[in-house]
């Protein structure tokens, strides 16, 4: 005895046709394409972003396998004793968690002008830059703007998105040589990572901010940037990977001005300073 179908179930034997079902294939194909480079583009575009949620006992791996290639290159003496008193000077006035670290310098004889932040907690200050400095205030501001990249987490953006995404690949899979390989291909990267204008921005404040704390007052603090912003062909490292001096004195002016800090006399640069070797 024939029976009708009920009209869902018709409706259903329709779509089920084989043209149908290909374009549903190739619907659900394209669909999963879009997907994979939507997720691709996410990652890589949050990438500078989701590496900030890198826990701090990864962050450490990264440094131990990190400092050594710039340790090997600095050279313990009286200037860096100096440099990480001025640093440790400075350390006791951050707070949150960037402040609970124990942040040292590795100076290095080399005439590079830079300055910058590495993970594993080391400012690296090359002899070229602190041969540029004409008083004591002016190193403590550079001090405190590197210090202001750590408080930002920056020195982790430094290493660039592709090695964050790799870094935070290796975690997930829990790769430990992997990470220690990425570390010691991303020490070179720092040296030429340039950081945005609003991350150098926000360095200087919390440099300015430091060094008012540290001094009781900011003399000193552009300083720096004036002097190198003199320099004829401005090929100097710390402006490379530190742009446009002129929008920071700017900036530093303005917020000198609106929070009404004093401008008293200058500390003179500490003896192991001078005539550096
Ligand atoms: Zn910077």
């Amino acid at each position: 005895m024939p029976t009708e179908l009920p009209p869902g179930m018709a409706a259903h034997s329709e779509e089920g046709s084989p043209e149908t079902s290909n374009r549903q294939v190739l619907l659900l194909v394209g669909l999963f394409i879009g997907f994979i480079v939507g997720l691709f583009w996410l990652v890589l575009a949050l990438a500078g972003n989701l590496i900030l949620l890198l826990p701090t006992s990864v962050e450490q791996q990264l440094g131990k396998a990190i400092v050594p290639v710039y340790a090997q290159r600095a050279k313990p003496s009286p200037a860096q004793e100096t440099l990480n008193k001025l640093l440790n000077g400075l350390e006791q006035y951050l707070d949150g968690k960037a402040g609970s670290r124990d942040y040292q310098v590795l100076y290095i004889p080399e005439a590079t002008v830079n300055a910058l932040a590495i993970p594993g907690d080391r400012v690296i200050l090359f002899k070229g830059l602190i041969a540029q400095a004409k008083s004591e205030n002016e190193l403590v501001m550079v001090l405190g703007h590197e210090l202001g990249h750590f408080v930002n987490r920056d020195h982790l953006r430094g290493l660039g998105r592709g090695l964050a995404v790799q870094i935070m690949l290796s975690v997930l899979i829990g790769d430990g040589s992997a990470l220690q390989n990425i570390a010691v291909s991303g020490a070179a990267n720092l040296s030429q990572s340039r950081f945005s204008q609003g991350q150098e921005l926000k360095a200087d404040e919390v440099g300015l901010t430091l060094l008012n704390e540290y001094y009781g007052h900011v003399a000193g603090a552009i300083d720096f940037f004036e002097r190198l912003k003199q320099i004829p062909g401005q090929n100097l490292d710390f402006l490379t990977t530190h742009p446009a001096p002129k929008r920071r004195i700017e900036k530093l002016r303005r917020l000198i001005e609106a929070r009404g800090y004093a401008q008293v006399e200058k500390t003179p640069l500490p003896s192991t300073l001078v005539n550096l070797e």
